[in-house]
């Protein structure tokens, strides 16, 4: 028998095994930095399927390999996510795990849990399979992925020298193969004027011109930031403003402002950077924030908030294995496409160049939001596509 048919069957019989795993880790809230249950739960799952190797890491990643081959595949999920915001606006508790109308409810489900059920269970597979390929393929469970995306794969990759010849993430892409987004990063600016009365202004500087006047740059700069036709547009914007004064009868002497940056191909820290001084008067300091949050297990991995862009060709030989595997599955084409927000590709693909591409489960539309929830059948594709996906790269699916 054909392996992906071997696999399509098995993918049909954990249906239920697929949104019961699902459902299990919806139910353990798993903020970020509040991982270390959830993470103890897939441990559980994992082994219980019987995989082999199933390991934490000193930072709180789960790994899980199978197979044996020289060469290394990593597919990954983040399993940290958002809080619920108002329970209010929830149908069902948010944390229910409900399994009803061919749908896994609460949050998680979609942004992305539910990418990380559908890998368990191609991890199953294989293991049953007794896959031994040319690939081996390292399902990696990260950690802290919304509060600072990538992080998790810098100590991966940097730390636990796991570094993969191609990487699949599987955040939400409602089934489509998606090759790179925008990348992102921060500043903060700190500006400093000159107090003196609020009766005789022309004595002092007031910082809040400064910044205002720096603002009202940065709104035309976004105007003339660079386009790209598959990522689109890079994009600036200032989010917070804040001054402090010595009274209200006195003019304010410091100030800081905070940038949000989406960077499109081409921009980088270093040219956004120049943007912004090209700008600046003398008297502010730019520079990019650092994220020093601890893990679950303590461990400070500090990272600036520089988060680069990345895409790979429509060409590259991961992008046609993955229409390969897609086509040979459900015998269709799969949709190429990006993704409009960040993942661990910023690490992966943006800082280490290794090739990546996403498939996931879910409607990424519904990320972060109330009443998420993911088809079931979703679920039970995207395992079928995690297990064929190793065979189609050693080049044995077709065959098989
Ligand atoms: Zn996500």
């Amino acid at each position: 028998m054909k392996i992906s048919k071997k696999i399509l069957e098995k993918t049909r019989e954990y249906k239920d095994y697929t949104s019961e795993s699902l459902s299990k880790m919806v139910k353990i809230p798993s903020l970020s930095g509040e991982e270390e249950e959830v993470i103890g739960k897939i441990k559980e799952i994992l082994e219980d399927a019987g995989v082999e190797h199933v390991r934490v890491d000193g930072f709180g990643n789960l790994i899980a390999r199978v197979g044996n081959g020289p060469k290394k595949l990593a597919i990954d999920a983040h399993i940290d996510t958002v809080d619920t915001g108002d329970p209010e606006q929830w149908e069902n508790a948010p944390f229910s795990g409900l399994i009803k109308d061919g749908y896994v409810h609460g949050r998680g489900t979609v942004d992305q849990e539910g990418g990380a059920a559908s890998m368990i269970t191609a991890a199953r597979i294989l293991q049953e399979l007794d896959y031994d390929e040319e690939y081996s393929v390292y399902f990696t469970f990260t950690i802290m992925e919304e509060d600072c995306d990538g992080l998790c794969w810098e100590y991966l990759i940097n730390e636990e020298k796991l570094v993969p010849d191609f990487a699949v993430i599987t955040e939400p892409t409602n089934l489509g193969i998606y090759r790179g987004h925008r990348g992102r990063m921060e500043f903060e600016l700190d500006f400093s004027g000159i107090s003196c009365h609020g009766s005789a202004p022309e004595r002092g500087k007031n910082v809040i011109y400064a910044a205002s006047r720096f603002a009202l740059e940065v709104e035309k700069l976004n105007n003339n930031l660079k386009d790209d036709p598959f990522l689109g547009k890079g994009t600036i914007a200032p989010t917070l403003l804040s001054t402090k004064s010595p009274s209200l009868c006195a003019i304010p002497d410091q100030g800081r402002m905070h940038i949000d940056r989406r960077l499109t191909w081409g921009e980088n820290k270093q040219s956004s950077l120049q943007e912004l001084e090209n700008i600046s008067e003398d008297d502010v300091k730019i520079y990019v924030p650092n994220y020093d949050k601890p893990s679950y297990k303590g461990t400070v991995y500090e990272q600036e908030k520089y988060y680069p862009t990345w895409k790979i060709s429509e060409d590259h030989q991961l992008v046609k294995d993955a229409q390969k595997t897609y086509q040979e599955l459900f015998q269709e084409d799969g949709r190429v496409d990006k993704w409009t927000f960040s993942t661990n590709g910023v690490s992966i693909c943006g800082r280490h160049q290794i090739p990546t591409v996403g498939f996931g489960p879910g409607n990424e539309e519904l990320a972060h939001a109330p009443n998420e929830k993911i088809p079931v059948n979703h679920l039970e594709k995207a395992a079928g596509f995690y297990a064929l996906l190793p065979y189609i790269l050693t080049g044995t699916g077709k065959n098989k």
